[in-house]
C-alpha cells in the first residue's frame, strides 16, 4: 500500500476476497467494464452536454494519456476542488487509470485547509473550476503553489484565462502523452501491470474531531464493495437517474450508491450546480430524477418550499437523507409532502453505512437509521470510557470493523492509536442504541464536533482560530440546536479586555483562509467555563448554558454580529 496508509492483516484480506466483497478491480478498470456494458446510455448529464459511457471511457483516456504526459503517475497525489460537473468524474477516473491518487477538497474550502491537504498528502497537482464569478480558484492555487513546494501544476476545468503562469493548463489543453489503459498503468511498487486494487484509489476527508481534516485512504477494492453493495440495497438499475446534490466529494453523493453505484448500475447521473428547490425540482422534472440524497436541512428546505409551489415531483421514487440527525416530523412530512419514500442513511467517510430498506416498517423508516449495507460489518455499542460492550439495547459508542472501513487514517499513526481499538475497530464517536430488531438509532455523540446542516465543523479547530483574536482570552466551541440548521455553531468566549463582537470573529477567520461553513454562528461571552473533575470544559454543562442563553434571548432564528 501507499506508504503512510495502514495494512489489514492478511488473513482479512483473504477473507473478504473469498467471500467476494472484494472483488480485485481497479476502479479505472470497472468504468472500462461498465462502458463495454452500457455503451450508448447516458451515464452523466451536465449543464451543457448529455455524455454516454462510451464518451465518458474515451474522455478519461484522452485525459489519461495528457496527464501521463505532464508527468503524472502511480502514487502522484492531486487535489481536486471541483464543483458539481461530470469533469470531476472524468478526471477521478483518468487519475484512477494513471494509477495518480486524487484527495477530495470541498469546493467551500479555502487556503487554510488547501495548504493543509496539499502538505500533508504532498500533492503535485490542484485541479479547479475555470475563472467564474462568486470565488477566484486560480488566485488560491496560484497561492498553493507558491506555499507548498510539492504543487507544481494547477490544472483547469474550464477557462483558465489567458494571462496565467505556465503551470496552469486546462483539461481541455492537457499534452497528448503515452496511451494510457487501466491495463498499462504501474502500480505503485513501481512495476508495470495493473493498480493494485487493494491500494487506495483516492482520499476521502475526515468531518474529525482533529483540528484539521484527516485523510482516509478508500481502495479499490473498498470502495467498488461499497457501491454494489449499497447499489444493491437501494435497487439501483439502469432506469435510476440520480440527482447529484449534496458536493461530489462527499461520499454520501460519490458512493453511497450515489455517483459511482449509479454508473456501475448503468443508470444516470445528473448534477445540480446548487441544493436550492428551484433548480433541484426543476431537474427532477426536466430529466426524470428517480433517486437523490440530501441533508436533513436541504429536505427541509425542499418541503417547505414544495407545499407552496407544488412543483412536479412524479419521477421521484425515494429521498435519502443523512449526514445528520433526522427528526421525526421532518421524516413524517417526506411522503405526504413530496410524494417518494423516505431512507435514512447513517454513516460515514471512514466506511460504515447503515440504510433503513424499501420494505421495513413505517416504524423503522422514520425512526431509525436503519441496518448495516454489508453481512460482513461488524459493529459494536460499548461503553466510551471503558471500551466494554453495553447491554442488548442501551446506548453507547459505536465502533466498528469491516470490508469497507478503514484501519487507518493516511500518515496519523499518534491518532490512530487512539482513534482504533487494538482489534482494529474504529471509534465513530457516535452514541448509538440497536434495536431488538437490528437498526440502529443515533442518540448522540462523544466527539467535539458541530453538525451544521450537513457539514462537520471541529471544535477543536475553530477554538484554535478563535484564541488568535486579541481580545479573546479563552474559547470553546458547542453546538447549539437550530431549527433548520439542526445546530448552529456558538462560540463561548472569556474576553481579554474588550469583548469582541460576533461580526470581527468572523472577519478574523475569514481573513485567516477558514471555509465559510466553519464560522460560528452565534457568540456567548463568560466570565468563566464551568469544568469537569478533571478540570478540563466542561463541554455538556456549557452547550446547555449556551442554549439556555440563546433562548432567552432569541425565539428563533440566528443573529447577526
Ligand atoms: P462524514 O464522514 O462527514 O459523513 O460524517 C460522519 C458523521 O456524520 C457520523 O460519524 C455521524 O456523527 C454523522 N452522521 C452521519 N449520518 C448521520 C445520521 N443519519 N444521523 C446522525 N448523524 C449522522
Amino acid at each position: 500500500m501507499l506508504e503512510g496508509c495502514v495494512a489489514r492483516p492478511a488473513d482479512e484480506v483473504a477473507r473478504y476476497r473469498a467471500s467476494g466483497y472484494w472483488a480485485g478491480e481497479p476502479l479505472g478498470a470497472a468504468l472500462r467494464r461498465w462502458a463495454a456494458q452500457y455503451e450508448d446510455r447516458v451515464a452523466l448529464v451536465g449543464a451543457e452536454h448529455r455524455i454516454t459511457y462510451s464518451e465518458l471511457d474515451s474522455w478519461v483516456d484522452r485525459l489519461a494519456s495528457g496527464l501521463r504526459g505532464l508527468g503524472i503517475g502511480a502514487g502522484d497525489r492531486v487535489v481536486i476542488q471541483l464543483p458539481n460537473v461530470p469533469e470531476f468524474v472524468a478526471v477521478c477516473f483518468s487519475l484512477f487509470r494513471v494509477g495518480a491518487v486524487p484527495v477530495f477538497a470541498l469546493p467551500a474550502h479555502r487556503s487554510h485547509e488547501l495548504r493543509h491537504l496539499c502538505e500533508i498528502s504532498q500533492a503535485i497537482a490542484h485541479v479547479v473550476p475555470g475563472r467564474q464569478p462568486g470565488f477566484d480558484y486560480l488566485g488560491l492555487s496560484a497561492s498553493l503553489r507558491e506555499q507548498v513546494p510539492s504543487v507544481r501544476l494547477t490544472l483547469v476545468a474550464g477557462d483558465p484565462g489567458t494571462d496565467r503562469a505556465s503551470d496552469v493548463i486546462g483539461l481541455d489543453e492537457l499534452p497528448a502523452g503515452a496511451a494510457v489503459s487501466a491495463r498499462t498503468t504501474r502500480t505503485t511498487a513501481g512495476g508495470e501491470g495493473e493498480p493494485d486494487p487493494a491500494d487506495v484509489a483516492f482520499f476521502l476527508l475526515s468531518g474529525g474531531t482533529t483540528a484539521l481534516p484527516k485523510l482516509i485512504p478508500r481502495t479499490h477494492d473498498d470502495y467498488g464493495y461499497q457501491i454494489r453493495a449499497t447499489a444493491e440495497v437501494c435497487g439501483v438499475g439502469p432506469d435510476t437517474v440520480y440527482l447529484a446534490v449534496l458536493p461530489v466529494e462527499f461520499n454520501f453523493t460519490w458512493g453511497c450508491p450515489g455517483i459511482l453505484g449509479v454508473l456501475h448500475s448503468g443508470g444516470t447521473v445528473v448534477f445540480a450546480p446548487d441544493p436550492s428547490p428551484e433548480e433541484c425540482f426543476g431537474l427532477i422534472a426536466k430529466e426524470g430524477v428517480t433517486l437523490t440524497s440530501v441533508v436533513p436541512t436541504i429536505a427541509h428546505l425542499w418541503m417547505d418550499e414544495a407545499e407552496h409551489s407544488r412543483p412536479d415531483l412524479t419521477s421521484l421514487r425515494c429521498l435519502q437523507i443523512g449526514s445528520a440527525k433526522l427528526h421525526r416530523e421532518v421524516a413524517e412530512r417526506v411522503g405526504p409532502v413530496l410524494g417518494c419514500s423516505l431512507q435514512q442513511v447513517f454513516g460515514m467517510a471512514e466506511g460504515l453505512l447503515t440504510m433503513t430498506r424499501a420494505d421495513d416498517p413505517a416504524e423503522v423508516v422514520l425512526g431509525t437509521q436503519g441496518r448495516p449495507v454489508s453481512p460482513a460489518d461488524e459493529i459494536r455499542v460499548v461503553d466510551p470510557v471503558t471500551g466494554a460492550q453495553v447491554a442488548p439495547g442501551e446506548v453507547g459508542e459505536l465502533i466498528t470493523r469491516g470490508p469497507y472501513t478503514l484501519r487507518g487514517y493516511y500518515r496519523a499513526p499518534e491518532h490512530n492509536s487512539k482513534a482504533f481499538t487494538h482489534d482494529g475497530f474504529f471509534r465513530s464517536g457516535d452514541l448509538v442504541r440497536v434495536t431488538p430488531r437490528g437498526d440502529l438509532v443515533v442518540e448522540g455523540r462523544v466527539k467535539d464536533v458541530v453538525i451544521r446542516g450537513g457539514d462537520k465543523v471541529s471544535a477543536t479547530e475553530l477554538e484554535g482560530h478563535l484564541i488568535g483574536h486579541p481580545h479573546v482570552g479563552q474559547a470553546a466551541v458547542v453546538a447549539v440546536p437550530h431549527p433548520i440548521l439542526g445546530e448552529a455553531i456558538c462560540a463561548c468566549v472569556i474576553p481579554d479586555g474588550t469583548p469582541p463582537r460576533l461580526g470581527q470573529l468572523k472577519r478574523m477567520l475569514r481573513s485567516a483562509g477558514v471555509a465559510d461553513f466553519k464560522l460560528p454562528d452565534l457568540l456567548e461571552i463568560y466570565d468563566a467555563f464551568p469544568l469537569t473533575g478533571l478540570r478540563k470544559v466542561d463541554k455538556k454543562a456549557l452547550a446547555a448554558d449556551a442554549r439556555r442563553r440563546q433562548s432567552k434571548r432569541y425565539s428563533g432564528g440566528l443573529h447577526e454580529g
